[in-house]
């Protein structure tokens, strides 16, 4: 019996992940295959009960349904509700549905290879406040950062996410708008600047002040299509430390799997299996 593993969401226009699994199911000798599956919104109900099934080992959920599987499943680990987003499922022997959060951890070792050290101690500033925002703010906290400080386009989201972290870690954590001059003041003493916005991607321009970072920062960017942004480009220009979403993307990925096989040690695998994919700027499925 070939085992199953789905993506679901709408629109689904990236192959990432597929090429990755696939990759790594081939590597292990497993027999299984991940899907994509775009649904309309009233066949998600039915596409997550299915997964019960003995041929299926879990899911991975994209917008706009990461709120809607949470609550098909029967637990929800904790991590995950801190967060308040499920984007992994997995499937216990029993049949039982158990959804976890894999961006938090995949952020954190992503991160920690790009900085070349640990994000304990770290001052971080963020740009964002949506679904991948709240991953990245929760794993700098739970990480031990010492400061957070998060600038959005719009104020009211960056403080509803700083209100949902405000028991997490031991750091202080602030929240303003981009172009507030405390936003811009804390890129002065940052050991990391963080795009978790789409910009980049979507619109043009940068979130950050790299000018103004020191000169032992790292600069990541959530974006990884395309591979290297502005901001990026003016991070490598001043010559410091910059790398893209895809570590992350890898890495959890690699996390996922595990949860899944019970096998261990793909990022290497899934990062050659996709390297293609990520060179090429308009990689679509
Ligand atoms: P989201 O929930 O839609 O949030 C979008 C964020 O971008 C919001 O903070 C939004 O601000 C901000 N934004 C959009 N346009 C802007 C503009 N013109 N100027 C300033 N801010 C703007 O998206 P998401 O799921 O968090 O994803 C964010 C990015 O992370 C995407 O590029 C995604 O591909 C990437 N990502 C990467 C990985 C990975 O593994 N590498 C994982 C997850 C996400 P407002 O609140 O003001 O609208």
């Amino acid at each position: 019996m070939t085992s199953r593993v789905a993506l679901i969401g709408k629109p689904l226009r990236r192959r990432h992940s597929q090429v990755m699994h696939d990759a790594a199911f081939a590597a292990a000798g497993i027999d299984a295959r991940y899907e994509l599956l775009e649904l309309e919104p009233d066949a998600v109900e039915a596409a997550v009960t299915a997964v019960r099934g003995a041929d299926w080992l879990g899911l991975q959920v994209t917008a706009p349904y990461k709120r809607l599987v949470a609550g098909l499943c029967d637990s929800v680990e904790p991590d995950a509700a801190t967060i308040g987003a499920v984007n992994s499922v997995v499937r216990s022997d029993a049949g039982g549905l158990v959804g976890f959060n894999t961006d938090a951890p995949g952020f954190r070792a992503g991160v920690e290879l790009a900085m070349d050290r640990p994000l304990a101690g770290a001052n971080v500033v963020v740009a964002g406040a949506g679904g991948a925002a709240h991953a990245v703010v929760f794993a700098c906290l739970s990480a031990g950062a010492r400061e957070v400080t998060i600038g959005n386009r719009t104020v009211s989201s960056a403080a509803e996410l700083a209100e949902r972290f405000t028991r997490v870690g031991v750091g202080s954590l602030s929240a303003m708008a981009l172009d507030d001059p405390a936003f811009i003041r804390a890129h002065r003493s940052a050991d990391l600047a963080v795009n978790a916005t789409t910009v980049g991607m979507i619109d043009a321009g940068t979130t950050m002040q790299v000018e103004l970072l020191p000169t032992g920062a790292t600069v990541f960017d959530l974006v990884y299509v395309p591979p290297e942004t502005p901001l990026l480009r003016a991070a490598r220009r001043r010559g410091l430390r910059a790398a893209n979403g895809s570590e992350m993307l890898i890495q959890q990925a690699a996390i996922a799997f595990e949860r899944w096989t019970a096998v261990g040690g793909m990022a290497d695998v899934m990062r050659a299996a996709v390297a293609p994919l990520l060179a090429d700027p308009d990689a679509r499925a």
